[in-house]
């Protein structure tokens, strides 16, 4: 793709009101753009990163058996009033034609269970693991950080539907693995926190948090047992005891949660077993963010000059560059080689944005790290000299040069390449 036909170009001005690297970064880099706070539009290079993201956390979901499905976001006020969640904080409420009360939906317990409860014919039907991928809305007090805090979020949620305590137990195992793979494939370092349950359980919810200065949320680390908590569950005296555990300012970009029977309970869902016995249903619910990681993964990727994405979410693989001549017949060689391997890199698969305007090397230099994509490729004059093209990953100060002839092999077996998981801060 050419950089001069890309809507949504770099902008030199932050935002007056950015406060944080996420907003300022992802808004001056052309990714997002605020329509209010809480609300951004993805921009294509933004909707891009968000679709692997997603894409991510959809392959993850399918390997432990979920099945991708799309529950309105328009939702009436009765599923609320079922399971006694109308009157909660965050759900945007609000009348429709002829009256009729509405919500958006803040989360989907409250459909999903009565959708199941629809399906669900036997005990041979368990278990249920649906999940769908889409905004929910929720009337925060405070959005804020960017894609941290919005009003309007992505939302992966998957819900659970069991038989049997063990069963479900097992699941809820199955599905923190899967988490953990998925922030991994992201690039981001997350740890399983302990939170509580809220009014679902009395047992502990269990919360995926990134280490940041960026984070609101605080998990404390006990020094001996190595377990990490969430602030709000731990007792208020050792808040301050720093002997006891190591305070981490982080991020939350997931939380699982055991829901015993609470929903299938408010609407009498229940299923008679292999003897004929009704039995309970057990649920668990399962949330990450994709919005909020985009977020998190700048917060904690990113240096003085820009973002640094880690290769499986960046919006393209490579960015190439190429660097003007006041020479025709150079310029047009420069041209000709870029065109050729921005053609043979499509091909092959590899995803290239090509930098072709008329600009200062230093401008377009600067683009590029404030873009923030990890491979760059530079054709100029100088590395034609050499029958070269110049490489320099974005995390890296040195530049090298590649042969004309090995470039294609070199970028390929760079993709393939595990990702290593780096720290940028
Ligand atoms: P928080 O405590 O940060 O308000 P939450 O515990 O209310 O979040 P959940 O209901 O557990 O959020 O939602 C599941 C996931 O959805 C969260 O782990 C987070 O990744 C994401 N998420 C929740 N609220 C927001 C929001 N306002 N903006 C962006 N992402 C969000
Ligand atoms: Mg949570």
């Amino acid at each position: 793709m050419r950089y001069s036909t890309l809507f949504g170009k770099t902008t030199k001005e932050a935002p007056h009101d950015a406060d944080s690297a996420n907003a300022r970064l992802l808004t001056q880099a052309g990714y997002i753009n605020q329509l209010m706070a809480g609300a951004y539009t993805y921009l294509p290079l933004g909707l891009r990163v968000l679709k692997k993201i997603q894409q991510i956390v959809r392959e993850e979901m399918d390997a432990i058996g979920g099945q991708e499905i799309s529950v309105p976001m328009l939702t009436p006020k009765k599923v609320w009033e079922d399971t006694g969640r109308w009157g909660i904080d965050v759900l945007y409420r609000f009348e429709g034609a002829g009256g009729k009360e509405l919500a958006l939906a803040a989360t989907a317990e409250d459909m999903v269970t009565p959708l199941v409860k629809t399906f669900a014919k036997s005990y041979k039907d368990f278990p249920i693991l649906l999940y769908q991928m889409n905004d929910k809305f929720r009337n925060e007090a405070r959005a804020k950080s960017g894609l941290l805090r919005g009003r309007e979020f992505n939302m992966k949620d998957l819900y659970s539907f069991h038989l049997t305590q063990e069963g479900f137990e097992k699941f809820y195992e199955e599905s923190k693995e899967a988490y953990l793979k998925v922030y991994k494939r992201c690039g981001l370092d997350a740890i399983v926190v302990k939170a509580s349950g809220g009014d679902f359980t009395e047992k502990y919810s269990h919360e995926f948090q990134v280490k940041t200065e960026a984070g609101e949320d605080r998990v404390y680390v006990d020094k001996e047992s190595g377990d990490a908590l969430n602030k709000e569950v731990v007792p208020e005296e050792d808040w301050e005891n720093t002997d006891k555990y190591d305070v981490h300012k982080t991020i939350e970009v997931g939380n699982i949660f055991p829901l015993e029977s609470r929903f299938p309970d408010a609407i009498k869902f229940k299923m008679n077993d292999a003897e004929g016995n009704p039995q309970k249903i057990i649920m668990g619910s399962y949330g990450i963010g994709p919005s909020r990681m985009m977020g998190s993964i700048v917060e904690v990727h990113n240096d003085d000059n820009g973002i640094i994405w880690p290769k499986s979410v960046a919006p393209f693989h490579v960015h190439l560059i190429t660097l003007g001549s006041k020479d025709d017949a150079v310029r047009e060689r420069v041209e000709s080689v870029a065109s050729g391997l921005h053609d043979d890199l499509e091909a092959a698969g590899i995803e290239v944005l090509w930098d072709e305007r008329d600009l200062r090397p230093g401008q377009k230099f600067a683009d590029a790290d404030l873009i923030g994509i990890p491979l760059r490729l530079v054709i100029s004059e100088k590395s034609l000299a050499q029958n070269s093209i110049e490489w320099k990953e974005r995390h890296e100060g040195d530049a090298r040069l590649v042969g004309e002839g090995e470039i294609i092999a070199e970028v390929k077996t760079w993709v393939d390449a595990p990702m290593r998981l780096t720290s940028h801060e």
